[in-house]
């Protein structure tokens, strides 16, 4: 059986190293000329992604992703503050936690390399259909078609497959834009180390702004001790941070500026809406060649409303069916878990236990539940950002965080 992929991103690539491992015919075909020439930021792989992770890709290259990973177990728990830095309470105990952090462009690296020379880059694909025979294929601008038993379009939030197969887009800007940059830990002042500490974080204050704060230190906290495998981004104690605001005209616009520009627009985002200056450290002091803006688009949380096409020959997954704004860090590890669904599902059909688009069939209901409950998970964040923006909301933020900093302190 000969499946194409359209999109090497996480997903395509993950799909990618598993067909070739049993032994597929399988084609990735993606844009990019480099797949290092991704987004800075990091990626949280929980059990069940890495659980995935693991019937896609041989041992050796799992090894390498976790001595190149950061454990949360080995982490604080997280924190939440207000706009002047105090502290609100905190996240659950991170000691039995399996999820390790990853870099990115690790993950995509490894990935591709598992993929090897049935990953082809610099391919633009311009759409996909069926021959005169009804085979699918894969068109594109500046070469002959492809053809295929099985399409899968791992395409992205923007899938022109997906967008074919439900006859129109597949999700929607979730009202929020966000920016994300790198910080090393010792950048900061002693203070603001001390306040962070090696934990992740988030504060939120009137008007929609938050500042999410992620630690990761692949270095001191190895998911795994193999220091010869390990090929992180990230050497030592690093703060990766997302900073998101309501999307409007102004919000949207930081988009276009350069490196330092974007990094002093920021700050005075979060000056306009008066947060503390310390609180600000962590972007004053990012490497502004880091900072990067993009827009947060989601798909329905329904999952009835997820993948709404028959079962056929092309299908998709990740975020071209699924597309998850950032904000539960699970997107990339749904993509992952479509594809080992997938992957086993193809195996059953190659095996003929069953028939391919039957096969096809029980991969997208397993899918839509999959994106449902992540994409449920994320929108809760972003609908609570979006809730301070409101007259209410925004009264009820500054009103509440002064007494919920008070019951913290008497805790402590
Ligand atoms: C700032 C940020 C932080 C995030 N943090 C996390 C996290 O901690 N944990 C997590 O699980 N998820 C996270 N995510 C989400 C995660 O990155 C996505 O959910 C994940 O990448 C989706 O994988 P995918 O393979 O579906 O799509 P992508 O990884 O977006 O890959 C799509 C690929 O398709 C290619 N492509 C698109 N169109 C074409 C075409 N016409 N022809 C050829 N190639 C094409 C693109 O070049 C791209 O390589 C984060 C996202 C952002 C923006």
């Amino acid at each position: 059986m000969r499946v194409v992929v359209v999109g090497g991103g996480i997903g395509g690539l993950a799909l990618g190293a598993g067909l070739r491992r049993r032994g597929f015919e399988v084609a990735v075909f993606d844009r990019d000329t480099d797949v290092a020439a991704t987004g800075g930021y990091h990626i949280t792989l929980d059990d069940r992604a890495q659980s995935a992770l693991t019937d896609l890709v041989e041992p050796q290259i799992m090894r390498r992703l976790l001595a190149s990973g950061s454990a949360l177990r080995l982490r604080e728990r997280d924190a939440f503050w207000d706009r002047r830095g105090r502290l609100l309470g905190h996240g659950p105990d991170l000691s039995g936690s399996g999820s390790v952090d990853v870099d990115r462009i690790t993950l995509r690296l490894l990935l591709a390399e598992a993929v090897g020379d049935d990953l082809h880059l610099g391919c633009e694909v311009s759409g996909v259909g069926h021959d005169d025979h009804g085979t699918p294929q894969v068109l594109f601008t500046d070469r002959a078609p492809v053809p295929a038993d099985l399409v899968v379009g791992a395409d992205g939030a923007h899938s022109l497959v997906a967008r074919r197969l439900a006859g129109g887009p597949t999700n929607s800007p979730a009202g929020i834009i966000g920016f994300s940059g790198r910080t090393l830990r010792r950048d900061l002042s002693i203070g603001e180390q001390d306040r962070l500490r090696p934990r992740s974080g988030m504060g939120i204050g009137p008007r929609g702004a938050a500042l999410y704060v992620g630690f990761l230190d692949p270095v001191g906290n190895a998911a795994l001790d193999a220091p010869e495998l390990r090929m992180s981004v990230t050497t030592g104690p690093t703060y990766i941070w997302g900073a998101m605001f309501p999307e409007s005209a102004a919000t949207d616009s930081l988009r276009t500026l350069g490196a330092g520009e974007l990094r002093a627009a920021l700050l005075d985002m979060f000056r306009e809406r008066r947060w503390a200056e310390h609180t600000l450290e962590v972007i004053a002091r990012a490497d502004p060649h880091s900072v990067a803006g993009f827009r947060f688009n989601a798909a329905s949380t329904s999952a009835k409303d997820l993948a709404p096409w028959p079962a056929g020959r092309i299908t998709a997954l990740g975020d071209a069916v699924h597309a998850t704004p950032p904000t539960a860090g699970m997107g990339a590890g749904a993509a992952i878990r479509d594809a080992a669904s997938l992957l086993k599902h193809i195996s059953d059909a190659a095996d003929g236990t069953i028939p391919l688009t039957g096969a096809v069939d029980h991969f997208e209901a397993g899918m839509r539940q999959r994106g449902s409950e992540v994409l449920t998970l994320a929108m809760k964040t972003v609908r609570w950002i979006l809730a301070t923006d409101t007259t209410f909301g925004a009264a009820a933020t500054a009103v509440s965080t002064p007494l919920l900093a008070a019951a913290a302190r008497l805790r402590r």
